[in-house]
């Protein structure tokens, strides 16, 4: 099912083309039950030897138009991850202190070091997208920003972080029902912010930004997703069915353990590790006991 949402290399997207209320083979809520909870497990287990394994590290980019679900998404889809493990990352409008520097800057710091799972709620794409269409930068500024979101990608990807970039696609319509649903019920009110007025209200440039987004910084080792989300429990499903397929791929493996061999080191004496096979460490247990 996760094939159809992966943005192919090369490919030039128009987003009226993609159907935000697409549910595949699934009908209502009920019948993804079962893969939801398939999936949850099976992500639990991953994390697990992802953080043991110490080797790779998983960054998730979530990006929408307001009431997308990107809080949602995060909500369920990341429901059993060990929060040991996993740090996520709301990016808001830059601080003095981070507009003094390169716009990579507070993202870069956020990136998940080996044996995490990362998560972008908002990334360094808001600086090509609200920047570019509230024209904050001049157009030379922002346009020369894809290339150099491109090489951080690259520089990330060559340093063993796996990046999933997920467009949570809502419709218009759904958008409407998602804010009048914010002001109807008083625990939800807080969600609403009359900005977001502004931004529905340049709903098609926004459209254009995301397409540029898509054309300019999709790569098959940064690939994007392009998720229908009108349906928060299909949304939820392919996501969750993405993310386990991407690390069921890096075939990873519990470590051995390993001993220190030899004396204390010394400052000109590397420590000498040797790795133990289940059966020695058998023999040295039962010695030690
Ligand atoms: P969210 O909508 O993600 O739940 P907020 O309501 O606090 O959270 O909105 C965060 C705001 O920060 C958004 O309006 C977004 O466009 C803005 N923002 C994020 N990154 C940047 C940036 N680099 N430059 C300008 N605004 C940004």
């Amino acid at each position: 099912m996760t094939q159809p949402f992966l943005v192919p290399d090369g490919t030039q997207v128009t987003l009226s083309d993609y159907d935000p209320g697409f549910t595949g083979d699934y009908r209502k809520k009920n019948e993804t039950k079962a893969d939801l909870k398939r999936n949850g497990k099976r992500l639990q287990e991953l994390q697990e030897v992802l953080w043991a394994e110490g080797k790779h590290s998983l960054l998730i980019v979530l990006q929408a138009m307001d009431a997308g679900g990107k809080d949602g998404t995060i909500k369920h889809v990341m429901r059993g991850v060990n929060p040991q493990g996993c740090q996520v990352t709301s990016f808001k409008v830059p601080t003095e202190e981070e507009l003094g520097h390169d716009f990579l800057w507070r993202i870069h710091k956020a990136t998940p070091r080996r044996g995490y799972i990362g998560i972008f709620n908002r990334s360094h794409y808001e600086d090509v997208l609200v920047v570019r269409v509230n024209e904050l930068v001049p157009e030379n500024v922002w346009r020369a920003r894809y290339e150099h979101i491109n090489n951080f990608e690259r520089l990330l990807v060559d340093s063993g972080v796996t990046i999933l970039k997920f467009y949570l696609h809502i419709s218009k319509d759904e958008q409407k029902e998602r804010f009048h649903g914010r002001l109807d019920r008083p625990e939800k009110n807080w969600k609403f912010s009359p900005g977001d007025l502004d931004t529905r209200a340049q709903w098609g440039d926004y459209m254009a930004a995301f397409e540029d987004v898509f054309n300019k910084c999709n790569h098959p080792w940064a690939p994007w997703y392009i998720v229908p989300a009108d349906h928060k429990w299909y949304r939820n499903l392919a996501i969750s069915q993405i993310i386990v397929e991407a690390l069921e791929k890096l075939d990873m493996r519990y470590p051995l353990p390993t001993v220190v061999k030899g004396r204390r080191p010394t400052p000109i004496q590397p420590i000498a590790r040797r790795v133990e096979t289940p059966a020695r460490l058998r023999i040295a247990v039962s010695k030690a006991f």
